[in-house]
């Protein structure tokens, strides 16, 4: 029987069947939200196949930053679809323009190489620092994210009793590889200052999320981020900023570009084409020069559906509309609604939470107290964070209703849609108490 005429049950019972789990990535499918059949995705709208329709404040995790199917990436999609397709030889006009653009945004970014994901972005930063440093370790932070491979694959999301040791997200690493990456706790200068002084000589590379959105929204502390550029400028190691999230999204330079802390390396992807699969790895010029060799050489880089041009025009009309039309205005003043109004919700129910974020990113923690580090989101209420979350599905607003998770809002989004937000936020907070 086609797909078309079956019920949204039906298709998951056989998504079921055919891919394990029934979804694609991890995270995509959500307990207690079964047979979510997606059909439509329109501005800050999906509807599924039984004809529930939301107001979607998940967004992709992060990509579209215009709202779903954008008319004018659509269009710049479909003629590149007329004009070019992949051959896999030389460069496009596209590709040429692309990266000179990203050079010209993004203040580390002297060169620049285009991925499709952000995974390849990160796992290509950490080959090329170790490669130019000849050591071994890296360094990341705990509730950090920065893709599938192996050597960050630790420490994201973690139980109270697996902060400050190792913590894999997935089986089948080399323990050799785990031991590999040091895992430091975020916003604290002194941890970095203290495994500098032990381990200098063999970091390779420090990777972070300049804000760690993958558990919400840590503001980072201007000192800890000077204090990466400072212990990595003295050491000899690269400095790689994750800007997957907060690149384009916060501003067209990224953190970077709002923090003045200019990294070595930057790793770029969901913002840059709404959601169009590109991701992007650019800085110093003499590291991303080690990647200009042929097979053999320092350090190898390559991708059959690198720089695709249906995705670079993508990429090229997102950033258009970015720099012509005031999107971060825009999503900039509903982001601060949403987070004024929420916390106005919940202060007049006697709940206690944080409501936090940044530009078009939000989130409610139901907790008392500052969100510094990791270790303090461990006081968050994670029933209450799911079961708000469920109950806002009720009602017709979609935020996706696993712990810790951010919500964006994007330029297709309407003010009407955030008094909505916000009234179902009363009402799921109300029933959740
Ligand atoms: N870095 C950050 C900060 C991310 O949030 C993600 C994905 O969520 C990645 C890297 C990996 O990107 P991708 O899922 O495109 O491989």
């Amino acid at each position: 029987m086609k797909h078309d005429v079956l019920s949204g049950s039906q298709v998951a019972e056989r998504a079921r069947l055919a891919i394990p789990g029934g979804v694609n990535s991890g995270q995509r499918s959500v307990p207690g939200l079964t047979d979510l059949v997606i059909v439509h995705a329109e501005g800050a709208r999906f509807r599924d196949a039984d004809g529930r329709e939301f107001v979607d404040y998940h967004a992709a995790f992060g990509p579209p930053l215009l709202g779903h199917n954008d008319p004018d990436v659509g269009a710049a999609v479909a003629e590149a679809g007329r004009t070019v397709d992949l051959c896999g030889v030389g460069v496009t006009r596209g590709e040429v323009e692309l990266a000179e653009t990203l050079v010209e945004l993004v203040p580390s970014v002297e060169k620049v190489l285009l991925t499709s994901t952000g995974s390849e972005a990160t796992f290509h930063a950490l080959r090329v620092a170790r490669a130019a440093t000849g050591r071994r370790l890296v360094v990341k932070f705990q509730g950090c994210y920065h893709g599938w491979h192996d050597a960050v694959s630790l420490n994201v999301i973690s139980a109270p009793d697996r902060v400050g040791g190792r913590d894999p997200i997935s089986t089948g690493i080399l323990p050799e590889v785990l031991e590999a990456t040091l895992v430091l706790p975020f916003n604290d200068a002194a941890a970095v200052r203290a495994a500098f002084a032990e381990h200098g000589h063999d970091i390779a590379a420090v990777i972070v999320e300049p804000v760690p959105h993958n558990v919400g929204c840590l503001l980072p502390e201007q000192e800890f981020l000077a204090t990466l550029r400072e212990e990595c400028t003295r050491a000899g190691s690269v400095l790689v900023f994750d800007e997957v999230i907060t690149g384009f999204r916060h501003d067209l330079g990224g953190w970077q570009k709002l923090s003045g802390i200019t990294p070595d390396l930057t790793t770029m992807g969901k913002a840059i084409a709404n959601g169009y699969p590109v991701g992007a790895l650019g800085g110093r010029a003499d590291l991303m020069e080690l990647f200009s060799s042929r097979p053999g050489g320092p350090a190898f880089f390559a991708g059959t559906y690198n720089g695709h041009p249906a995705v670079v025009a993508a990429a090229l009309a997102t950033l258009r509309k970015l720099r012509t039309e005031p999107v971060h205005e825009h999503v900039f003043r509903l982001g601060e609604r949403i987070r004024t109004g929420l916390a106005d919700v919940f202060a007049g129910l006697g709940l206690p939470a944080l409501v936090t974020g940044f530009g078009s990113v939000f989130v409610a923690y139901f907790m008392t107290g500052p969100a510094r580090t990791y270790d303090d989101l461990l006081r968050n209420d994670a029933a209450m964070f799911i079961g708000y979350r469920r109950r806002l599905l009720e009602h017709g607003v979609f935020e996706l209703p696993l712990n810790l998770k951010r919500s964006h809002v994007s330029y297709a989004h309407t003010d009407a849609d955030v008094d909505r937000l916000l009234e179902a936020a009363e009402a799921a907070a109300r029933a959740q108490l």
